[in-house]
């Protein structure tokens, strides 16, 4: 049984293919999916697809980096959601200075108060990060110190697309690593080497659907049903069996965002 740690709803709500999606994944033994939010559409969205699908789904609430421009810094919409525990992270967040059309400092003081909710409401954190490596590290550092809970990790860097050393700064610091199907690429050779390096306790897969689908579906439409292909590339280059990454990713993702408490 899978898990796809990290998917957006949105698309498939807009077709109105939630439940296809679903059977889709439940067809292809991804038994868990967390839906991810970052805007309060987002987010209510997650929320209230969790509540119709117990123990399948769960959701994270979060504002985005693209929030940050008109962000208001009211965080009592946000913290309301945070509540319910069908909401097991917060995110996703972070830093990207590849997409230029948010200002570096407006995105580092959203980020901050997101890291602030985390460190409040003990959910872990769902970071983004691209092309902010020393700002983000930065910004964990001083995150992971604030994390209440010793029992698990502080956050996970999703959809990683780093270097092995940008890998074993994180892995210092705490955190989590997802690989999504990026690491399928054929000139992913730097990702996948980074994937050797991560102990099996601190994996995670994802999909990122709707965006990214894992070779051979590179293109098309993502779902969190292809999730089985990014762990048979990780199988590959770890030297073990899909099943054994399908087995630990999943353990990891129940103890990290908490699924045992509701499911
Ligand atoms: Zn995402």
């Amino acid at each position: 049984m899978y898990t796809d740690s990290h998917f957006h709803l949105d698309h498939f709500e807009l077709k109105g293919n939630v439940p296809e999606m679903i059977d889709h994944a439940r067809e292809a033994q991804v038994n868990r999916l967390i839906a991810i939010g970052g805007s309060d559409e987002a987010n209510a969205l997650a929320l209230k697809t969790a509540k119709t699908y117990p123990g399948t789904l769960w959701a994270t609430a979060g504002y985005d980096r693209d929030l940050s421009p008109g962000w208001d810094r009211e965080t009592a919409r946000l913290r309301e959601t945070l509540s319910h525990p069908e909401v097991v992270a917060v995110g996703e967040s972070g830093l990207d200075y590849f997409h230029k059309q948010n200002d570096p400092e407006d995105q580092k003081i959203l980020f901050e108060a997101m890291l602030d909710l985390a460190a409040q409401t003990a959910k872990p954190m769902i970071i983004h990060s691209r092309e902010a490596e020393d700002d983000t590290l930065a910004m964990l550092t001083n995150f992971s110190k604030r994390w209440p809970d010793a029992d698990r990790p502080c956050g996970v860097l999703h959809c990683f697309t780093g270097s092995a050393d940008f890998a074993r700064k994180l892995l210092d610091l705490n955190l989590m690593i997802s690989f999504s199907g990026i690491v399928t690429f054929k000139n992913a050779a730097d990702i996948r080497e980074a994937a050797k390096i991560v102990p099996a306790d601190r994996l995670l897969i994802e999909t990122d659907s709707p965006y990214l689908a894992p070779h051979p579906f590179r293109g098309e439409r993502n779902q969190p049903a292809l999730v089985p292909h990014v762990a048979a590339c990780l199988a590959e280059c770890r030297e073990t069996t899909p099943e054994d990454i399908a087995e630990t990713t999943t353990q990891n993702a129940i103890r990290f965002f908490g699924l045992h408490s509701i499911a």
